[in-house]
C-alpha cells in the first residue's frame, strides 16, 4: 500500500541518511496520513516525493538551509507546485538539504547540515538541490523537487547520477518558492528516468495567475511524445563548451553519448554560441543583484529570527541579518547591493543585462540550425568536500556551462552518461546536458529519453 511505501522509505532513511545526510527533516505522521488517503488512481497516486527546503508545504518547516528560518518559522501555505502534486496523488515527503537560500554548488553553504555524494561519502553531492539529488541517488526518495537558478538542478543531478530537469521559465509557477534571483529561478524535477521527468513535469506545469511570469500556454502531453526517438533531429555541439578547463574524460563521456545520439539517426552539427565565456560574469552580477533586492524580506520582523533586545529598528535589522545569514548569502547581498547602486548600476547592471540579451541570440541562431544542443553539465565530477573552501571564485566558475540557459530561459536536463573512476575505489557519475527551446520541453525529454 501507499503507506507501507512512505514506511519503507522512512526505514531506509533511518538506517542510511545519517550518513548521507540528504533530509533536513520529514514529518512521517502527515506522510502515513496523506499515502492513507492517496487516490491511487491519478498519475502519481500515493508517490512520495521530497521537496527542496525552499518550497512551501503548509504546516511544514521551510528552512532554506539558513539559521533565519531554522527555528520556528513553519509555511503558511503550500506552493503552487505542492498543491499540483497532491492534486495528482502524491504524497508530500521529506525536506531536502540546499545551499543556503540556493546559493552555491556543493550544498556546503547549508548553514544546517552536510549532505554526502551517495557514490562517494568523502565529495560533495553538488548543489544547491544537493539534499533533492542525493536523496534519489540512494533510494532514500522515489523523485524529488529542486529548483534552479544557474544550475542547482542539474549540476547536482550530474554528480548524483540521476535525472535533472530546469523547465523553461514561465512553465512552472513559482508561488510559494523562496525567491533567490526572479529572472532566473525555476522550479523542476530530480528523478531516477527520464521517464518519471516527463511525469512530474506533467504534474507541476502549466498556468497559475499567482505568479504573472507563469505563461498561460497550453500543456502538452509529455509521457506521450516520449518515445519518438531522435531519427531526423539535428543536435548541436557547441565548440565553446568542449574547449580547455574540460576534465578529459567527462568530455569523452559526452562526446560518446552525443554518437550514441548520431547512431540512433541524430544528425550531429558543429555550432558556436560565442558569447558563452561572458556567462559567469553576467550570471554573477544579475543573480546577486535580484538577490539582494529578494532577501529584503528577511528584516528580523516578518519571518524567522529576530534579535534579542534592540536598541531601535535598525539595530533589530542588523542584528538578526548578522546573526541569519551565512557568509555566501552576505557576500552576494553585499555584491548585488553594490552593483545595483547609483553611479555603478549604469556600469555593471545595465551592461550585464545586455549581455544577457547577446548571449540569448546566441541560442535563438543556434534554434535556426538545430533542435537541441548538447553540452557537459559541469567541467569535472564530484570534488572532494571542503576542497574549494574560501575560494568562492572557483566555485563560480565551475558553472560555466549552466548559466546560460537561465539567463536565455531555455528548457535544460542533465541526463546520467557514464561514470568516472575517482582513483579511490569509487566511481563517480557524469551527465549530459541537453538544452531546447523555451517551451521545447517535449522536444528535450525525448532527445533525454534516447540518450538515457
Ligand atoms: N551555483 C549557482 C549559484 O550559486 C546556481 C545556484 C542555483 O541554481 N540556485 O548561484
Amino acid at each position: 500500500t501507499a503507506v507501507d511505501i512512505v514506511d519503507d522509505l522512512a526505514a531506509s532513511i533511518s538506517a542510511r541518511d545519517g550518513e548521507i545526510g540528504a533530509y533536513l527533516s520529514y514529518d512521517l505522521e502527515a506522510a502515513r496520513a496523506a499515502a492513507a488517503a492517496a487516490d491511487l488512481s491519478l498519475p502519481l497516486g500515493g508517490i512520495p516525493i521530497a521537496l527542496k527546503d525552499n518550497i512551501n508545504v503548509l504546516g511544514q518547516p521551510c528552512t532554506c538551509g539558513s539559521r533565519f528560518l531554522e527555528s520556528g518559522y513553519k509555511a503558511p501555505y503550500d506552493a503552487h507546485v505542492s498543491e499540483r502534486l497532491r492534486a495528482s496523488g502524491a504524497v508530500l515527503f521529506g525536506r531536502a538539504n540546499l545551499d543556503e537560500f540556493a546559493m552555491g554548488s556543493a550544498t556546503e553553504n547549508s548553514a544546517l547540515q552536510k549532505t554526502r555524494n551517495p557514490h562517494d561519502l568523502s565529495r560533495i553531492p553538488g548543489g544547491s538541490s544537493g539534499g533533492s539529488a542525493a536523496a534519489v541517488a540512494a533510494n532514500l526518495a522515489i523523485a524529488a523537487l529542486g529548483s534552479d537558478t544557474g544550475g542547482s538542478i542539474r549540476q547536482p543531478a550530474s554528480h548524483c547520477g540521476v535525472v535533472g530537469l530546469k523547465p523553461s521559465y514561465g512553465r512552472v509557477s513559482r508561488y510559494g518558492l523562496v525567491a533567490f534571483a526572479s529572472s532566473l529561478d525555476q522550479i523542476g524535477p530530480l528523478t531516477k528516468s527520464v521517464e518519471d521527468a516527463a511525469l512530474l513535469l506533467q504534474a507541476i506545469a502549466g498556468n497559475d495567475r499567482r505568479d504573472s511570469t507563469c505563461l498561460n500556454v497550453p500543456v502538452p502531453d509529455y509521457s506521450e511524445q516520449l518515445n519518438k526517438g531522435v531519427a531526423g533531429l539535428k543536435l548541436g555541439i557547441p565548440r565553446e563548451y568542449f574547449g580547455e578547463g574540460i576534465d578529459p574524460a567527462v568530455r569523452a563521456h559526452v562526446e560518446a553519448a552525443a554518437k550514441r545520439l548520431q547512431d540512433q539517426g541524430a544528425e550531429l552539427v558543429d555550432i558556436s554560441l560565442p558569447h558563452t565565456e561572458h556567462a559567469v560574469a553576467t550570471y554573477y552580477i544579475i543573480a546577486p543583484a535580484e538577490a539582494s533586492s529578494n532577501l529584503s524580506r528577511f528584516d528580523g520582523i516578518r519571518y524567522g529570527k529576530r534579535a534579542a533586545n534592540p536598541e531601535d529598528l535598525l539595530d533589530l535589522y542588523e542584528r538578526s541579518r548578522e546573526d541569519g545569514f551565512g557568509p555566501e548569502v552576505k557576500r552576494r547581498i553585499i555584491l548585488g547591493t553594490y552593483v545595483l547602486s547609483s553611479g555603478y548600476y549604469d556600469a555593471y547592471y545595465t551592461r550585464a543585462q545586455k549581455v544577457r540579451t547577446l548571449i540569448r541570440r546566441d541560442f535563438e541562431k543556434a534554434f535556426e540550425q538545430v533542435d537541441a544542443i548538447l553540452t557537459p553539465v559541469a567541467p569535472a565530477p564530484a570534488r572532494k568536500i571542503g576542497e574549494f573552501a574560501d575560494d568562492p571564485l572557483h566555485e563560480y566558475l565551475s558553472d560555466i556551462f549552466t548559466l546560460a540557459p537561465n539567463l536565455a530561459g531555455l528548457c535544460a536536463i542533465s541526463v546520467p552518461c557514464g561514470t568516472v573512476p575517482s582513483g579511490e575505489g569509487t566511481d563517480l557519475p557524469v551527465g549530459l546536458q541537453i538544452l531546447a527551446p523555451h517551451l521545447a520541453e517535449e522536444k528535450l525529454l525525448r532527445v533525454a529519453k534516447m540518450a538515457e
